[in-house]
């Protein structure tokens, strides 16, 4: 594993579960533009692991939608590198060792709690998409306690002890930013008896793994920032700069989700809209334009600028919405 990585890296990341959105081609735009901006290499890498959530399919969807957008990526499933392979249900062996140190570390400890148990021993409030504080309820346990548990058959997670205290960091979106994981989401999976590696792991280890010194991604996944870092110290890894981007809500005020299939590229894609005004929407709304010119991303590298990016979520009226499904794109 190399750290003082020299070349700035950026990440494209997505999980083939059923169609890029807008929202995703707004993040992915402005993570590929971090990383060209500084003359950076683009990773992209298959976050496939959810088994319950992965659609065969999905892959090849989400390569075909980035490409039409215009992105590009100097490693992929598509072309290899030399970190591959690049989709991570092919990385499983690696995961493994990374939790083998975690374990050898004394920083995980087995936990048989079913999320139900997790969700009665809790009331207070939790921030949203993250669960439950989890209690601690198997925090006296320790690595050792895992032989018992396997030869009684009983199931458990790996958790990994989080410290008391804030995790600051600085955002490349945000600003100075700080979060303290044992109040939002405690200690934390990193792998399940079934399941495999979380994605906390898998992140974790691939990010390191790949050189990406840049992270940029939805303000949703900011809970898992201090998580990750905590993982890169205990790993003895560098971690990366991270940015979150504000997210994009619909006209109901709520985010955009993949529920939201009207914006599916590949559904915009077939009612002709122009991925080049696409992309110059996409823009202006990360600050860089002031109305849309449709330009493909390479045209707008030169002119991006992080500190424009709007702190504020981006939301779509009801008109924006009927621009598009008439294969226009809004002005
Ligand atoms: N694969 C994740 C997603 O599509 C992104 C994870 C990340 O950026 O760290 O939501
Ligand atoms: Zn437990």
């Amino acid at each position: 594993m190399t750290t003082g990585h020299a070349t700035p890296t950026g990440r494209l990341a997505p999980s083939p579960t059923g169609g890029l959105h807008l929202g995703h081609a707004r993040t992915f735009l402005a993570a590929w533009l971090f990383a060209r901006r500084q003359g950076g290499r683009v990773v992209l890498r298959v976050e496939d692991l959810d088994a319950s959530r992965v659609r065969p399919e999905a892959m090849q969807g989400a390569l075909d939608d980035l490409r039409w957008l215009g992105l590009s990526w100097d490693e992929g499933p598509d072309m290899g590198g030399p970190s591959g392979p690049y989709i991570q249900t092919q990385r499983l062996p690696d995961y493994e060792s990374a939790l083998r140190r975690l374990q050898q570390a004394g920083l995980v400890y087995p936990c048989t709690c079913t999320r139900a148990e997790v969700a009665r021993a809790v009331s207070a409030p939790h921030v949203e998409d993250e669960g439950p504080t989890y209690p601690g309820t198997c925090s006296g346990r320790t690595v050792a306690d895992a032989r018992a548990l396997n030869a009684s058959r009983r199931p458990f997670a790996w958790r990994f002890r989080v410290p008391p205290g804030p995790v600051t960091w600085n955002d490349l979106v945000q600003g100075p930013t700080s979060l303290d994981p044992s109040l939002v989401g405690g200690d934390f999976i990193v792998a399940r008896a079934t399941l495999g590696p979380s994605y906390q792991l898998a992140v974790v280890h691939d990010d390191a793994a790949m050189g990406v010194t840049q992270v940029i991604r939805g303000l949703d996944l900011v809970p898992s920032t201090p998580r990750q870092i905590l993982l890169y110290r205990a790993l003895g890894w560098e971690p990366p700069a991270f940015g979150h981007l504000p997210l994009v809500h619909g006209p109901d005020g709520r985010r955009l989700a993949k529920r939201d299939d009207s914006l599916k590229l590949t559904t915009l894609r077939s009612t002709g809209v122009d991925p080049r005004a696409l992309v110059g929407w996409l823009a202006m709304s990360l600050g860089i334009a002031g109305r849309v010119e449709p330009r493909a991303p390479d045209a707008w590298i030169e002119r991006f600028v992080p500190d424009l990016i709007p702190r504020t979520s981006w939301t779509l009226t009801a008109d924006d919405f009927d621009t598009l499904h008439r294969g226009r794109v809004p002005r």
